[in-house]
């Protein structure tokens, strides 16, 4: 039998590849899954964190950002309206399947004054609609999804694609990890930012143009939540810019947690940190991560291996993540249980291990992390207190970027590249809405 239609990855963007191409009748469509179901996976086990029915999207923080500008780079490959339309459209889906109906950040003469008391600190403020699912609802919704897709898509979970196959420059199949041949006139690669790696074995196999994306590197910050209340009562999430004043590194807020905790994450042997909250249940603290880009010398180009050897020095110090009080780095002071206790921000997260994070970073991100915290104390007195925690290190990857047209299909004909895992969005709107894009034209091409 021939597929019209194989999917290769059921995250946010398979997912929504898959219900788009039914809507449109393109049949017969199958999706396949290297992971587990989603009743079969467990958060704990590593091999089910980030695979399975909707990839790193289930034990997601749930946070939908409708803002174009952020979460990925479908900006450079639509204009603003169509952008705008296509993000829509993602979310109207999410909000049909139990997303909730609040919206945070909506422009407003309480943001527009946000943002002009962060100018005063030499801070951007992005502003960002967003709407938040919460990491204990994201499971119903996938559920949900799931449920939708039944008889109209064939489902095959624990099915690795092992190798695409394409003939004269256009698709004709792939082969799974079992040796079983699929024929299909299209295949869409949707394997996510645990898929990248396979992603660009395929790339170099099949000749596409790739390009290394940046690493952004940093710490996750922990402070009790009166401290940020009034920026996250007004935006929820607050993307702030700065520049360092040293180095002129960029430098950003990422990934803020209002009553949330800190969570530990691992990329395969590599423990890194991250945070998360729920929509129905408070800590006494907020988190959110603070990044530093920057451009490295030539002839270097490896990014992630430069993040990944700082994430691996981190954990050859502390056995994982290390936690640190923002006054005991500044007294150039290890951090010990005996002082974690006596802080008066209680750590939400416990696997840590109280340590030196001067030891980590290399002086240019610890600069530019402190110059950051500075700047920030003044919009939001209580960020570069003593008792301020930071556990390092948290590490953006990016899978590589592979070049596709507008519609997103790669120099392969018939093969679509969409998702983390192309280096194209980095986010779970901008994954589904990659899938939507993806799957119009390919109905177009099809169903005609
Ligand atoms: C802890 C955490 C919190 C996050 N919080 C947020 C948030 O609040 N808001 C936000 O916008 N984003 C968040 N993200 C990011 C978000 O989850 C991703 O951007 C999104 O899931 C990407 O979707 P995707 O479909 O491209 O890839 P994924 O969701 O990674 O899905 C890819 C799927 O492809 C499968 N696959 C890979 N290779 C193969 C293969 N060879 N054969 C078959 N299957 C394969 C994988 O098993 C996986 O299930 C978070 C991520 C993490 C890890």
């Amino acid at each position: 039998m021939e597929y019209k239609v194989i999917i290769i990855g059921s995250g946010p963007a398979g997912i929504f590849a898959a219900l788009t191409l039914a809507e449109l009748g393109v049949k017969p469509a199958l999706l396949l899954e290297k992971g587990r179901d989603l009743n079969e996976r467990e958060r704990a086990k590593s091999e089910d964190m980030l695979c399975g029915w909707g990839g790193a999207g289930a034990y997601s923080d749930g946070k939908l950002t409708l803002s174009g500008e952020v979460g990925g780079l479908l900006g450079e490959y639509l204009d603003k309206e169509a952008l705008r339309k296509v993000l829509g459209k993602a979310d109207e889906i999410w909000v049909a399947h139990g997303a909730p109906t609040q919206v945070y950040g909506d422009i407003s003469p309480r943001v527009q004054e946000l943002a002009d008391r962060a100018r005063l600190a030499s801070l951007e403020l992005i502003p960002t609609r967003i709407r938040h699912i919460g990491t204990e609802n994201c499971q119903r919704i996938l559920h949900r999804l799931r449920k939708s897709l039944e008889g109209r898509i064939e489902v095959r979970t624990g099915c690795e694609v092992k190798r695409v196959e394409e003939e004269n420059g256009e698709i004709r199949g792939l082969t799974l990890a079992d040796g079983t041949s699929l024929k299909s006139r299209v295949i869409v690669a949707a394997p996510g930012r645990s898929g990248a790696a396979w992603m660009k074995s395929q790339a170099d196999a099949l000749g596409l143009t790739t390009k290394a994306s940046a690493v952004d590197i940093g710490i996750r910050v922990e402070l009790p939540a009166p401290v940020l209340k009034e920026i996250t009562d007004i935006t929820y999430e607050s993307k702030l810019i700065y520049f360092s004043k040293t180095f002129d590194d960029k430098v950003r807020t990422f990934c803020m947690n209002p009553y949330g905790e800190v969570v530990i994450e691992k990329n395969g042997d590599i423990i890194t940190v991250n945070g998360h909250s729920y929509a129905g249940r408070r800590s006494d603290n907020s988190n959110f991560a603070i990044l530093v880009s920057s451009a490295f010398t030539e002839p270097f180009d490896d990014p992630i291996a430069y993040g990944l050897y700082i994430a691996r020095l981190a954990n050859l110090l502390g056995g994982g993540a290390i936690i640190q009080r923002l006054g005991d780095l500044l007294a150039g002071r290890r951090g010990t249980r005996e002082r974690i206790d006596r802080c008066l921000t209680r750590p939400t997260l416990g696997d840590a291990t109280p340590g030196d994070l001067s030891f980590v970073f290399p002086y240019r991100h610890l600069l530019s992390i402190i110059e950051m915290l500075q700047a920030l104390e003044k919009l939001a007195p209580g960020v570069y207190s003593r008792h301020t925690l930071l556990y390092g290190v948290e590490v953006k990857l990016y899978s590589n970027r592979i070049q596709v047209s507008p519609e997103l299909e790669t120099e392969v004909r018939n093969l679509f590249a969409i998702g983390d895992g192309a280096g194209i969005t980095r986010g779970l709107l901008q994954a589904s809405a990659s899938g939507i894009l993806a799957a119009r034209a390919i109905a177009e091409r099809l169903v005609s």
